[in-house]
């Protein structure tokens, strides 16, 4: 009984499995066609300044649309880009496209506005960062102190001498970094000090719960003081009430973006927004 037990567990595995390794398939192939067919766009989430309420940036957040399945969010399918090294092609269109964008949003007459792009570890592995934002920056011709590189924690983390040394390169094109969701990783006090850091990004899970969690309440402002005292921004993420605002404010928390303000925005939407000149009602 055991034995046909097993073999019926054994059964249903395999049969998993190879749906698992069918949809890795199907996955894999309209990814590659997705690059070809220019099936990504991206969506910008503006960033408030708390002091003055106006927006000055956005976050560029990548979207699929998928010809069958509709509009696919990111967390879908770059865990798996990720694992298969597509993300590279991907994160180089992301670069490229944002900083086009950035660009031409200068030339429709808008006020120079910065542009956030996220960078995935494995991209650092292959180390040819410096060539890539070199080419993007001559190409679109933004300047480069409006590009903002996103980097995680978990990029810090793995082989930090070498990845120090690229950063100290890329900082020289005149680029900035922020570390994206800060707190959530490891040793962050070791990161900000080693690493040629503009902008601390302060998870959104801390912001979230800062009103009802001391404990969130406390970590939050401790970042902010971090920053204070090393001379570096930080930027609340996720922040969706004006109570947030209120406890930000106060603690001398630099910018803000979160669904208070906007959600990501295809770029027309965008736009739009920061046309209508919304300075962002702030309580005090
Ligand atoms: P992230 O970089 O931390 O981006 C912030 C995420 O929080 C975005 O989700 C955004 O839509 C969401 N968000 C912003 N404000 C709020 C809010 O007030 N409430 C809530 N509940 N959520 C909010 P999204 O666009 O789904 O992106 C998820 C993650 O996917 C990003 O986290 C980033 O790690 C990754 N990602 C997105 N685009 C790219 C890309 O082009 N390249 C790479 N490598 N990663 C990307
Ligand atoms: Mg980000
Ligand atoms: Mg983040
Ligand atoms: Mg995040």
């Amino acid at each position: 009984r055991a034995k046909a037990e097993e073999r019926n567990a054994l059964r249903f595995f395999s049969a998993d499995m190879v749906t698992a390794a069918r949809e890795g398939i199907t996955l894999e192939t309209d990814l590659r066609r997705a690059i070809a067919n220019r099936e990504f766009e991206l969506h910008y989430q503006p960033q408030i300044d708390l002091r003055s309420g106006r927006i000055v940036g956005a976050e560029a957040l990548v979207r699929w649309r998928h010809p069958k399945r509709g509009l696919v969010r990111p967390l879908d399918f770059l865990p798996f880009a990720e694992e298969t090294g597509i993300i590279i092609p991907i994160n180089e269109w992301v670069m490229r496209e944002a900083c086009r964008e950035a660009k031409s949003w200068q030339r429709m007459g808008l006020p120079r506005l910065r542009v956030g792009v996220n960078l995935s570890p494995i991209q650092f592995r292959k180390l040819a960062m410096r060539d890539l934002v070199v080419d993007v920056l001559r190409e679109s011709t933004l300047e480069p102190e409006l590009l903002d590189l996103e980097i995680t924690e978990t990029i810090l983390m793995q082989n930090a001498e070498a990845v120090a040394a690229e950063l100290t390169e890329l900082r020289k094109l005149g680029v900035t970094f922020s570390i994206d969701d800060f707190g959530t990783g490891y040793s962050s006090l070791a990161y900000v000090k080693k690493f040629p850091v503009d902008r601390l990004k302060i998870d959104q899970g801390f912001v979230r719960n800062m009103k009802s969690d001391p404990n969130d309440a406390a970590i939050v402002r401790a970042i902010i003081n971090l920053g204070h005292s090393l001379g570096i921004e930080t930027v609340a993420e996720g922040v969706d009430s004006q109570d947030q605002v209120r406890l930000l404010r106060a603690e001398g928390c630099e910018e803000a973006q979160g669904y208070l303000f906007a959600k990501p925005l295809p770029a027309a939407e965008f736009v739009a927004l920061v046309r209508e000149n919304a300075t962002m009602k702030l309580s005090a």
